[in-house]
């Protein structure tokens, strides 16, 4: 079922027709001086007037009335927030925080929208991330493609190599999900600033910023900030991460709780690209003993490097977590992969002269529910599904556009936050399912398994035009696995 109506946002002035249906996406309708029809219609009247003053229950039955004539699975709300607007906090100015902000204001011009971010400037550690699926149609919805593929790392393909840097495997770039190099690679902390620069003019950033105790009722979410202050809600959204301090509070469970470890550490960081050795292509090299030095271009002229290990010890994760001081990180990886072959060690020096190191764990969330009242999450804090997903940019960028779809279609938060995690939750959990084996195969523990690894990469690699990369690229999770996001309404909506 769809109804055509028109709505309202801060664009500039003009209007068009939005189409409301089960998967109603935006389609950037901006206001003129005619005013929009839904916001004439009785339903949003009786809507304004209870939010003016909900102590008015005839208001309130009689919207319940109007909401039984009115289906209000079809129903947009953006006509409310013009007369009382949102009042919208999201913690975490990762990737999910910005792209969430961005589509909200789109449909709410008078909410009042603020970003919170625990560091204190935009964080520019992290390597390459990759965008494509749903989460490249959702950039070219938003205008960005051509700005983000500008700061793309312009990585030609990944090579598979021994410790004397020979190649076995040869996987050139392919869209969407054919190789193990996607057309949209760039470094996290690029796309985090591009994000920031969209939203900067719309959205009240506040760096060096988290909260400290969130309290809810029927009505709103008041949370207390580190700084000392309170501040009061209708909706929080959070987006800060795997290791989300405010999901453990609004859920009043341990940080761990929901991360499921899959054992493997990541450390990060950039180098000077050196001309003699250093190129446009990726370098994969698997020393013995379960670990991997992947090795990429960043685009901006230095190199992005990964020391990867699998351990399943707690002095492993003691380690590698944020509590312990870089210095003891750097030697730690420095020792592990001392003598490990190829051009490892220029790569350890590079790492100790790093300002940019970090370390990470790969691992999952699993939440039993992504809301709780007034709060709900997206992103890795939601569900991360670890980067051996391929798919956690992604899944991220998806869940911010559709959560916002949601507020925007449905004023009940109850009834949008159900409908956004009914709508993804299962393809986010078909996502999450790991390949058979996965991250261990491909991080073997001994020379025997490093060199059936160079020839299983040798062979996918000499069958490359015959489309057996893709099979091989979707075993190891990179494939498209269908959330059912309408391109066509997507694309949408710069046309009319
Ligand atoms: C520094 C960093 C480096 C990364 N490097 C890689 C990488 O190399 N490869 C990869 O695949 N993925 C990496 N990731 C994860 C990747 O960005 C996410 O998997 C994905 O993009 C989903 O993004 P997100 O917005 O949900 O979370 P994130 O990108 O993790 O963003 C969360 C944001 O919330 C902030 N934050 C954390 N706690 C709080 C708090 N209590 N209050 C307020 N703000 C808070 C963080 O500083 C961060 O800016 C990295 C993440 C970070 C933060």
């Amino acid at each position: 079922m769809r109804c055509t109506c028109y709505c309202v946002t801060n664009e500039p002035m003009a209007m068009h027709p939005v189409r409301h249906g089960p998967r109603t996406m935006f389609r950037y309708p901006r206001l003129t001086s005619k005013t929009s029809l839904c916001i004439f219609s009785p339903l949003n009247i009786f809507e304004a007037c209870s939010h003016i003053s909900p102590l008015y229950p005839s208001f309130r039955l009689v919207k319940l009335l109007c909401r039984r004539l009115h289906n209000p699975e079809f129903h947009p709300t953006m006509s409310i927030p013009t007369t009382t607007p949102l009042r919208i906090l999201i913690s975490g100015a990762g990737i999910a925080g910005p792209v969430c902000a961005y589509w909200l204001r789109q449909s709410h011009p008078n909410a009042s929208i603020t970003i919170i971010e625990r560091a204190p400037a935009l964080r520019k550690e992290g390597q390459t991330i990759d965008v494509a699926f749903e989460g490249r149609r959702i950039f070219d919805a938003m205008g960005i493609t051509d700005t983000v593929m500008k700061y793309t790392t312009k990585e030609k393909g990944i090579d598979f190599i021994d410790k004397d840097g020979g190649v076995w495997g040869h996987f050139p770039q392919e869209q969407d999900g054919g190789s193990f190099t996607r057309e949209i690679e760039i470094v996290r902390g690029e796309l985090a600033r591009i994000l920031y620069e969209v939203t900067k003019d719309t959205v009240d950033y506040v760096f060096d910023e988290s909260i400290t105790a969130i309290h809810q009722d029927d009505m709103e979410v008041e949370v207390d900030f580190r700084n000392g202050t309170k501040g009061k809600y209708d909706l929080l959204i959070i987006a800060d991460g795997l290791s989300s301090r405010t999901r453990a509070m609004a859920f009043n469970q341990d940080v761990r709780e929901p991360i499921k470890s899959l054992d493997e550490y990541i450390a990060g960081f950039s180098l000077a690209v050196d001309k003699t050795k250093d190129g446009d292509w990726a370098k994969w090299y698997n020393p013995p003993g379960r670990r991997v030095i992947l090795h990429r271009p960043d685009g901006f002229g230095r190199m992005r490097s990964n020391f990867v290990h699998i351990d399943y010890s707690p002095q492993t994760r003691l380690v590698c977590s944020s509590k312990t001081p870089v210095d003891q990180q750097k030697e730690y990886w420095a020792q592990l992969f001392k003598g490990a072959g190829w051009d490892s060690e220029r790569l350890i020096q590079g790492m100790k002269d790093a300002d940019d190191f970090y370390v990470y764990e790969v691992a999952q969330v699993k939440m039993k529910s992504w809301s709780k009242g007034r709060v709900v999450m997206i992103g890795d804090a939601a569900s991360c599904p670890s980067p051996i997903s391929g798919q956690g940019t992604n899944v991220a960028i998806t869940q911010a556009y559709t959560l916002a779809a949601m507020i925007t279609q449905y004023s009940d938060h109850t009834i949008a936050f159900k409908k956004y995690e009914d709508d993804l939750r299962p393809w986010v959990e078909g996502i999450q399912k790991l390949p058979p084996g996965a991250p261990r195969l491909a991080v073997p523990e001994t020379e025997w398994g490093v060199r059936v690894l160079l020839w299983m990469t040798y062979l996918a690699g000499l069958v490359v035009r015959t489309g057996w990369v893709g099979i091989i690229s979707k075993w190891l999770g990179g494939e498209d696995k269908g959330h059912p996001l309408q391109p066509a309404e997507v694309f949408e909506r710069r046309r009319g």
